[in-house]
Formats: structure tokens, C-alpha cells, sequence
């Protein structure tokens, strides 16, 4: 009897691998958001999937 485990693979697991189009800097995961590193536009994470398209993306610190 073999058992195939699945593992959890956290948002913050792959999230470090994942460019942001914008800048190509690496992204963090936060909560349910993903922050570039460099630039600090917010992306956000629907249903699990995140949703990297520069329109949608909100700069931070354009106020
Ligand atoms: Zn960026």
C-alpha cells in the first residue's frame, strides 16, 4: 500500500520565483497580495491565482 503524500505548497513557497512584468524583480507574498520587491506595485491574488497584469497592479506610492 503506498500512500502518495501531497504537499502544501505555500503561495510564499513559490512566490520568490515568480518576476514582476513590470520590473522583473522578484515578488513577495503578502497575506493576499503579491509585492514587487523593486517597484512595490501590489498584485493581487484571486482564488488562489495570482494575478500579474500591470493594468491591474496597484502602485503603492503613486499618491
Ligand atoms: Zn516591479
Amino acid at each position: 500500500m503506498t500512500t502518495s503524500p501531497q504537499p502544501v505548497t505555500g503561495l510564499a513557497t513559490w512566490a520568490g520565483e515568480l518576476a514582476c512584468p513590470v520590473c522583473f524583480s522578484a515578488l513577495h507574498a503578502t497575506g493576499d497580495t503579491l509585492t514587487c520587491t523593486a517597484c512595490h506595485r501590489i498584485y493581487p491574488i484571486t482564488n488562489g491565482i495570482p494575478i500579474l497584469i500591470p493594468n491591474r497592479a496597484e502602485p503603492s506610492q503613486l499618491k
